[in-house]
């Protein structure tokens, strides 16, 4: 324990905290006779011993659950801009939605005819997702963007595959996000890399070289994550569409374009949204998302098992009678609380709010690209809804992107996403969102100025930040293969 800091700086494990016979709750003794739990549940089902459960009471739980809550970093705590993210704030709104019994009560195995409402929310956030990405139909299945990308990878290969002439190859531009090469190759196709233009976009005539009768598809990030808005998609989904592959956008930075114009519109054969990012679910801590697939009419018929159904009656039902389909990706009907966040979401924003929310996400990173551009390099300039800094000009004080990002958790804020995209050396990406105020932006800029001084004048007070966290520089790699959860200051 630090002498300084009479409060324990790192709190106790919940199992240290238990105290035999202690108990969170006390139930009230039942008025109906009782009988022995042998008697209702099978030998073979009854535990030998108790659980090694802690025995705390209620209100040690919460504030064992509290503290460790504000060791860590947090939306509901501080500014979170980790580009590519889209850490917006998520409404308690759709929490209260997300918890009605109603919904949150539903067992996967009730028969359609008792669980109308929820398919209904189902088929109505569908509709809404297919307005928004210009699309014919959808899965809600996938539960990530990253899963999408692989429902979509499989969408390739069945339109492939039901032409007789399966490819093997999909263009990717090199500013991809890492899950865009790894989804293609775990799917069995080759990633093939095509440099970005200058610019920071794909270039259609290096697309044209590459192109060719062995190449199933192109994926392609739109906004792209330099924040660049692909203009030349046009010409690219022609040439795409000329040589026999299809389309793909990752939609993870729909943020920018929703409301304002649409993937379907562009050309783009399929695309996966990442509700828990454009559609404000809670993420970044693990907890579950959904990353619906939207195609074109062309490729309907591929989608996974069951789709959705609106009878002519008005009921809604699951359509199993599919051969073509790719078949099933996620248990039962996907993650149905971040389908029923996105919904409330939607219908919070309607249709005026939802293409402000994407000037508003363009304004405020262009504000933060005004502020701190002349500081920070931008080597291929301002982006839409997120920008990517270098941190290249502080390498002559010996200081890197990696102290800068340190330094700004001092400030009670979460890092920019660091050394992503890979064509900017020393990347700061930074995507502050329509949900922050002109003042927190400010706070923001002020503190990366800040040290972009103090890296000039004590480079080394920079390479020891940070100063004020629970924890502060950690091997990285050693934390992710070994974590420590028992941690105690002093330990490396
Ligand atoms: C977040 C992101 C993904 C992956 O989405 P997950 O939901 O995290 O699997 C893919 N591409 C881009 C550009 C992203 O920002």
């Amino acid at each position: 324990m630090n002498d300084r800091n009479p409060q324990n700086p790192t709190a106790p494990l919940i199992f240290e905290r238990s105290h035999t016979g202690r108990r969170g709750t006390t139930v009230p003794r039942p008025d109906v006779p009782t009988r022995p739990l042998a008697e209702l549940i099978p030998a073979w089902a009854m535990r030998d011993k108790p659980p090694g459960l802690p025995e705390v009471p209620e209100n040690e739980v919460v504030r064992h659950f509290t503290a460790i809550s504000l060791k860590n970093h947090h939306v509901d705590k501080a500014f979170y801009p980790l580009g590519s993210c889209t850490m917006k704030y998520n409404p308690k709104v759709n929490e209260a939605t997300a918890r009605l019994p109603g919904l949150s009560d539903l067992h996967p195995f009730q028969p359609t005819a008792a669980v109308q409402g929820a398919l209904r929310l189902m088929w109505e956030l569908g509709e809404a997702l297919k307005e928004i990405s210009g699309m014919d139909a959808i899965t809600l299945q996938p539960a990530a963007g990253a899963q999408g990308e692989l429902v979509g990878a499989f969408l390739f290969r069945a339109y492939h595959t039901a032409k007789g002439d399966p490819r093997r190859k999909v263009i990717i531009p090199d500013s991809a996000h890492g899950t865009n090469p790894a989804t293609v190759t775990m799917a069995g196709y080759e990633a093939l890399t095509l440099k970005s233009s200058k610019e920071g976009r794909m270039d259609p005539a290096a697309l044209e070289s590459v192109l060719g009768d062995d190449v199933a598809g192109v994926m392609l990030t739109n906004p792209n994550t330099l924040g660049k808005f692909e203009s030349d998609i046009e010409t690219i989904a022609r040439l795409v569409h000329d040589a026999g592959g299809l389309l793909y956008m990752d939609g993870a930075n729909l943020n920018a374009l929703m409301g304002i114009t649409r993937p379907g519109d562009l050309g783009y054969d399929i695309v996966h949204i990442n509700l828990h990012k454009t559609f404000s679910s809670p993420h970044g801590g693990g907890g579950p998302g959904a990353g619906p697939v939207a195609v074109k009419e062309h490729l309907a018929h591929f989608l996974p098992l069951p789709t959705l159904r609106h009878d002519a009656d008005g009921t809604y039902s699951l359509d199993w009678e599919r051969p073509t389909s790719i078949g099933k990706v996620h248990g039962f009907w996907g993650n149905f609380g971040v389908l029923v966040r996105a919904y409330t979401y939607i219908r919070m924003l309607g249709r005026e709010g939802i293409p402000e929310t994407a000037r508003a996400a363009a304004l405020n990173s262009a504000y933060v690209a005004a502020r701190l551009g002349d500081t920070y390099e931008m080597p291929y300039g301002r982006g839409m809804h997120e920008s990517v800094f270098s941190g290249a000009f502080l390498k002559k004080h010996g200081v890197r992107t990696l102290d800068v990002a340190k330094r700004l958790l001092d400030f009670g804020m979460h890092a920019p996403t660091i050394y992503f995209p890979l064509v900017v050396a020393e990347a700061i990406m930074t995507e502050p969102t329509e949900t922050e105020t002109k003042q927190e932006l400010d706070r923001f800029c002020d503190a990366m100025l800040q040290i972009a001084s103090e890296a000039a004048k004590d480079p080394d007070f920079v390479k020891n930040a940070p100063y004020s966290t629970p924890v502060r520089r950690l091997d990285e790699a050693k934390a992710n293969r070994q974590p420590n959860v028992r941690y105690r200051a002093g330990d490396t």
